[in-house]
């Protein structure tokens, strides 16, 4: 699929994970999502406002505000694609966890994190509750 910039929606997207986004942090971060039991959507919501908060004065990214360089700096930021670049992490971090995935369960239809999901022997994914119902 061709996009605007080696892959990316735009040069600002590309050049922003390249140069500001660390993949180990990001990694960490999705871990403390999954564990609070959050989906993918959330994860992308929730980790594409990280990395567009993370991007300020304070970390030194941004020039003080007011000044020429910050008018600058803030344009290109302004077209910076966070949830293409979040969607990039989260689909990397739920590939190598896949256990931190949710699914449904079968019976009640409630969200629940693979791991903590059980298996019935007619091969059934279902929640702890189900569970010991069905047993
Ligand atoms: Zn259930």
């Amino acid at each position: 699929m061709e996009k605007g910039y080696n892959g990316w929606a735009n040069y600002e997207t590309w050049r922003v994970n390249l140069e500001v986004i660390d993949g180990d942090d990001a990694n960490d971060i999705l871990g403390d999502y999954a564990r609070d039991g959050m989906d993918r959507d959330e994860m992308v919501d929730a980790l594409a406002g990280y990395f567009e908060d993370f991007v300020s004065y304070e970390t030194g990214i941004l020039p003080r505000e007011g000044t020429f360089a910050y008018g600058i700096v803030n344009e290109f930021l302004r077209k910076v694609d966070w949830e293409e670049i979040a969607e990039h992490y989260v689909d990397d971090y739920l590939d190598t966890n896949p256990n931190d995935e949710n699914t449904a369960c079968t019976e009640c239809d409630t969200e629940i994190a693979k791991r903590d999901a059980c298996v019935t022997t007619a091969g059934r994914i279902v929640c702890k509750d189900c569970a010991e119902g069905t047993v």
